[in-house]
Formats: C-alpha cells, structure tokens, sequence
C-alpha cells in the first residue's frame, strides 16, 4: 500500500486517534459526531463521502474495570455493531484495506507459559472482569479473517497492551492504572501517603502511546497476516516499580500503600517476536522515560 493513499481513522477523537493525528495530520479522522458507527446506513454512507483507500479502526467502547463489569450489555453491543459495520461495509464498498485494533485483553486469562505468543489466542476465556470487550475484540478479529478469507483483502488486526501517555483519560473512572497513578501522585501533597489498588506485585507491560503512533504506518503498511499481533514492549514491571519509577523523579515525598483489593492476574506479558518480524528493529521507549514525559505533559495541562 502506498502511504500516500487516503486513510480514513475511525476513533479520532480519542486517546490514541488524538495523538496519532500529530504524526500523521494528513489522515482523516471521525469520531461519533461524524458518524456513528454503530448505525449500518452512516457507515456506508461515509465510505462513499469519503472513499478512503484504507481504514485504521481505533473506535470502540472503552472503559476502566468498574465501567467493563457494571455495563457488559453496552460493551457487548456497541462494539459487536461498530466493528460488524466497519468490516462488513468497507468490503461491500471494496475498500482492500483495514486494520484494526484489538487489545491483548482479548488474550485467554489462565495462561501456562509467558511471555504468550498469538497462538494461544483463543484457548481459554478472557478475564471475567473485561469479558464482554475481550469477546468482542475476539469477533473482530473472526470477522477481519473471514473477509480476508473470502474476499482476498487485506483486513488484519494488533494487539496492543496497556498504552499510556500525554493525552490519555487522567482522574476518571475509565482512567487505566498509569493514568489513574499519575493524576493522584500530581494531586498528594508532600508527605501524603497515597492508596494504591492490589497488593502491588502483579506485573504489567505498559506501551508508550507514541511509540504505538510509530508503529501504526508500519504495520498499515506490511501488516499482512491473519494473527491477532501484540504489540508491546518487553518491558514487564510490577504494578509497585511502575509507582516508584515515578515517585523518584518527582520533587515532593510521596509514600505509596496498597490496599490489596482486586489484584489482578499476576501476569499477562506477551511477547512482540512477532511484531518485529513484521516492523524489524524498533527502540521501544523504557518505562522511566515514558512516564517522565507523561507526568511533565499532565503538569503542563491542568
Ligand atoms: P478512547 O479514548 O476511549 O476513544 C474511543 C473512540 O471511539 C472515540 O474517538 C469515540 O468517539 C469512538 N467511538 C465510540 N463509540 C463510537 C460510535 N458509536 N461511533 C463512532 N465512534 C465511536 O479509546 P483509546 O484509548 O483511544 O483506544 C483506541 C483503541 O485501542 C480501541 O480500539 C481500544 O480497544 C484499543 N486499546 C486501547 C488500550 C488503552 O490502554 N487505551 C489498550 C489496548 C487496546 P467519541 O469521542 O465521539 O465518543
């Protein structure tokens, strides 16, 4: 595919779609107000406005664990009819390319080995705390093979882990824990202790927001494969260092404690062999440097 084709991103105005628009200004980005994605008849209707020769689908319902459990319903449905019109159209309309994005969520929960590969996407469930959304993004994946299968285009899906930086949703019930970490550590005054949830040992990946920005042309570019890619780092640190990290490089005393309550899987790490093979080289951004920026950015944006 030639870069200069039109791009058309659904889920601009979101966390990832507000930033990616930075590197790439060029693409077209919608967010709901410009189509609602869930309604057959805007989506088809937009593909013929706006003839895209590719579709980067970012939009989705998102939320934090309390949202995911209380709203399954919602989750289920708003996801399965925005991800079921975004493919099924596009190939109605011959568009021979998308790529869309899942989450490493989708991945089973009970795990033996790490960090996991692609190819135990689908044995097991995902977590029953992000059943619905995981489901979903399983589905999405079915669908991008099977119109791939059918119709020969090239309609593929990645994986990201957690993703984290300027821009992201700070101090709300959606925030994911880097965000949420962030804003209270911003909000402690010096010497306060600040409550953290789970006991602090589980160990998490985190994916800097523009090192995903980066990627994104390159896997729209040579992306051509029916496996769930994972794109991550392999940098894979407890939920307790991830808080240190930033409690050292600020300038007031901020002690940290864990209230043990709804740990988590101890681990969920895949792997990014894959990836690499797909991008070649590429120098992921190391937690200390990522979360320095987002703390700088959050401080400069309040
Ligand atoms: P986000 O900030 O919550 O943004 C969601 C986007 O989806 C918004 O642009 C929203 O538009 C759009 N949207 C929601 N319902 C829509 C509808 N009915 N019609 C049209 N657009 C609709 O999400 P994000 O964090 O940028 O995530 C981007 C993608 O990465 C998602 O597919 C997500 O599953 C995946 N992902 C995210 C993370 C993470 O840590 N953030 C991790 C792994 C995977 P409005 O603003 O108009 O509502």
């Amino acid at each position: 595919m030639v870069m200069s084709k039109t791009v058309l991103v659904t889920g601009g105005s979101g966390f990832v779609g507000r930033r990616l628009k930075e590197y790439q200004p060029y693409w077209t980005y919608i967010s709901s107000d410009d189509c609602d994605l869930t309604d057959a008849k805007s989506v088809r209707e937009m593909y013929k406005d706006l003839c895209p020769d590719a579709v980067l689908h970012l939009a989705a319902r998102v939320g934090g664990i309390k949202d995911n459990v209380s709203n399954q319903a919602d989750f289920y449905y708003l996801n399965t009819m925005m991800n079921t019109n975004v493919i099924h159209e596009a190939a109605q309309a011959g568009i021979p390319r998308v790529l869309s994005s899942l989450s490493t969520c989708a991945y089973p929960e009970k795990l033996k080995d790490f960090p996991f590969n692609e190819g135990v996407f689908f044995e097991g469930p995902p977590t029953k705390t992000n059943f619905s959304y995981g489901m979903t993004k399983r589905m999405l994946h079915v669908s991008s093979c099977s119109y791939r299968e059918q119709y020969g285009f090239n309609y593929s899906t990645f994986c990201p882990s957690n993703i984290y930086g300027p821009g992201d949703h700070f101090g709300t019930e959606a925030s994911h824990f880097v965000a949420a970490l962030v804003d209270k550590i911003y909000k402690a005054k010096n010497g306060e202790t600040v409550e953290l949830w789970g006991s602090g040992l589980p160990l998490r990946q985190q994916l800097y927001v523009d090192d995903l920005c980066k990627i994104i042309p390159l896997l729209l570019q040579n992306h051509n494969t029916d496996i769930p890619l994972i794109v991550t780092p392999s940098e894979n640190t407890s939920i307790l260092e991830l808080a240190r990290t930033l409690t050292k490089q600020i300038d007031k005393n901020v002690r940290l404690s864990f209230n043990g309550k709804m740990d988590g899987q101890f681990r969920k790490d895949g792997s990014n062999k894959e990836l690499l093979k797909i991008i070649g080289a590429f120098k992921f951004t190391s937690f200390e440097e990522g979360i320095s920026k987002t703390y700088k950015w959050y401080s400069e944006n309040q």
